[in-house]
């Protein structure tokens, strides 16, 4: 069984340069004015990673926010490439503003979106229109009124066996790139390097604008992508 390497696209601008927060600000505060200009920068971290996983042939499962998503020209790409575009749910109080997302979300894609991940992990508030919460039941429930076929968490232990919960599969927790979500002690990279070869099914997390700043997670990742040959999307696995 492979890693599956999920990709959470929080922010379209990151926020390492003055300019860059605003945009970032605007852009996932304002829905009604969406600033989504590829001459601004906008996905950069995101094509970035994107690039170099088509050198690497490695497929990945994308979730976007609404204020996230690929224009049409990204999208294609990321398809034709063998990458599978997912939800990532930021209202999550009520499933009217949960389908609403997915819809939006849906728009001009081929097929249907099968699954689904939560923006933030119960905190901090992320932005105007984020629901804090990270309520584990009604985010399952939230799934299955929409017939969705997967979830996965954002629990730190990359061990948890995934569920199926009714039609819907559960991946509650993850492996995440990021040291600060992960107990290195417990949980380094040679750990992740073993389990892949002993067969075991992890979800490896990592978000863009990290993966483009931090040096740590950069070679952290060129690691993890020499030693594991199985990476999957979640689509491809899910039964
Ligand atoms: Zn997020």
């Amino acid at each position: 069984m492979p890693i599956i390497l999920r990709i959470d696209v929080d922010n379209p601008y990151g926020y390492y340069s003055f300019p860059k927060k605003v945009l970032n600000y605007f852009s996932t505060n304002y829905r009604r004015f969406p600033i989504r200009y590829d001459f601004l920068g906008y996905l950069a971290q995101a094509k970035s990673l994107f690039h170099t996983l088509r050198e690497a042939k490695i497929p990945a499962t994308w979730f976007f926010r609404v204020q996230s998503r690929p224009n049409r020209k990204f999208q294609q790409e990321l398809l034709s490439s063998g990458h599978e575009i997912a939800y990532h749910a930021e209202r999550t109080a009520s499933l009217r503003y949960f389908q609403d997302d997915l819809q939006e979300l849906s728009k001009n894609l081929p097929t249907p979106i099968l699954g689904y991940s939560k923006h933030g992990s119960g905190q901090l508030k992320l932005s105007k229109y984020h629901t804090v919460e990270y309520d584990f039941p009604s985010l399952i429930k939230l799934g299955q009124e929409m017939n969705l076929r997967y979830f996965t968490g954002n629990e730190e232990i990359p061990t948890l066996e995934p569920l199926q919960m009714g039609e819907l599969q559960v991946f509650k927790g993850s492996f995440w790139l990021d040291e600060n979500y992960r107990d290195v002690v417990r949980y380094p990279i040679t750990w992740l390097i073993e389990a892949a070869s002993k067969g075991k099914t992890i979800v490896l997390l990592t978000h863009p604008y990290k993966w483009v700043y931090s040096r740590k997670e950069k070679e952290d990742f060129q690691t993890l992508v020499e030693a594991i040959d199985d990476f999957q999307t979640f689509s491809s696995i899910i039964s």
